[in-house]
């Protein structure tokens, strides 16, 4: 005996947790997802909050609780070319936050209708008559449940897009985080760049009493290419207390991204919604998965046969703000160009 529902969503980090919020509370829906509220694993994420997230956030008239908020929060970006050792300050308006707790506090504002697994990580899914059968395990032990759609909100590394054979083009990254406490550090967040260990990115920031170092690099020989970041910082760490890591995407245009097929949809990351320029995915999990709420809430009204083609849409909006990240990335990563936009000092404070 399987349960049954309108939807199944796997994965609650901000893409999940925000479509459960918005489909229509008359609908049944099983949302799964392998973290625990009670500690386990833990999206590896720099956890700022970039003004597109913040207005998101605004449109759905919510606002920040103080609980998921660090110490201390940052204006600057101190912007550094490793190999010219050209260094700039730039104004940023993120908020820094406990990633964790953001994503605990986005699961607690599911409604009822939404029953939600934790500890629980999909295995599979399985076409049916009327729908798919997905098979989750949950300590040890495998579980089924029914649906007629099936959402994947399960980040970079989407397991659901593999089983609905759904190909996600974008540049795939490994991005380690290492966490350091004890050395004094003056709080600040740091981007750098450097072409000889990757063509995206490497950051630092402060976070509470830690100080977080991380980076995007091809997978290949990316702890050899963190270490030497990490030398060539010089910064003082002190400790090494938490490594993490996991994949990130890079699309590289607007054809990299999937919005779904035949009843299996992706919102998020998983779909290759990312800003390919500075790697802030928050907004582009907001605002893909209220698309989607909209496309399947019109499905279930019988407003559309097709949610499909409404959420490809709707979508049309992100592609048209991939389009114009990827017009700025030369600005940004490559290297003359760069170092001309840093030397003028165009932008800086
Ligand atoms: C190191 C790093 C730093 C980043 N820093 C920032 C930042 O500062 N600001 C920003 O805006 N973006 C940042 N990003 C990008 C951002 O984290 C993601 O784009 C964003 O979290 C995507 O949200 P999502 O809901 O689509 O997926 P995710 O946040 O990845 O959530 C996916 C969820 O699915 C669950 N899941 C995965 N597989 C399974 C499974 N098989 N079964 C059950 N559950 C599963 C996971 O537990 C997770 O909760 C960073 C990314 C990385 C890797």
């Amino acid at each position: 005996m399987s349960d049954i529902y309108d939807v199944i969503i796997v994965g609650l980090g901000p893409a999940g947790s925000t479509l459960g919020r918005l489909l229509n509370d008359k609908l049944s829906v099983l949302a799964l997802d392998k973290k625990s509220v009670s500690g386990g694993f833990k999206k590896p994420c720099g956890g700022l909050l970039a003004p597109d997230a913040q207005k998101s956030l605004a449109r759905f008239g919510l606002t920040l609780p103080k609980s998921v908020l660090v110490d201390p929060q940052i204006f600057s970006v101190e912007t550094i070319d490793l190999q010219s050792s050209l260094k700039r300050e730039y104004s940023r308006s993120y908020v820094n936050m406990d990633r964790h707790a953001f994503d605990l506090w986005l699961m607690s504002l599911l409604p009822p209708n939404v029953t939600v697994i934790t500890d629980a990580v999909f295995t599979g899914l399985m076409k049916t008559d009327d729908g798919f059968s997905v098979a989750y395990k949950k300590n040890g032990a495998a579980f089924e449940a029914r649906a007629k759609y099936v959402v994947g909100a399960d980040g970079a590394a989407s397991v659901v897009a593999k089983s609905a054979g759904i190909a996600v083009k974008a540049r795939r990254y490994a991005a380690i985080q290492r966490w350091f406490r004890g050395e004094d550090i003056t709080p600040r967040y740091i981007c750098a760049f450097d072409s000889s260990l990757t063509d995206c990115y490497m950051w630092g920031l402060t976070k509470d009493e830690y100080f977080i170092l991380g980076g995007a690099f091809s997978p290949n020989m990316c702890r050899a290419r963190f270490e030497t970041f990490k030398e060539k910082t010089e910064l003082k760490l002190g400790e090494e207390v938490k490594s993490e890591a996991c994949a990130v995407l890079r699309p590289n245009g607007v054809t990299d991204c999937r919005c779904g097929k035949d009843g299996v949809f992706l919102a998020g990351e998983a779909a290759g919604f990312i800003s390919p320029s500075s790697l802030e995915g928050i907004s582009w999990a907001f605002d893909s998965a209220s698309a989607l709420a909209n496309a399947l809430n019109s499905a279930f009204e019988r407003k559309t046969a097709d949610p499909l083609s409404q959420y490809s849409t709707s979508a049309m909006k992100l592609r048209v703000k991939l389009f114009s990240k990827h017009m700025k990335q030369p600005f940004i990563y490559y290297p003359p160009l760069r170092r001309f936009v840093m030397k003028i000092g165009a932008g800086t404070l």
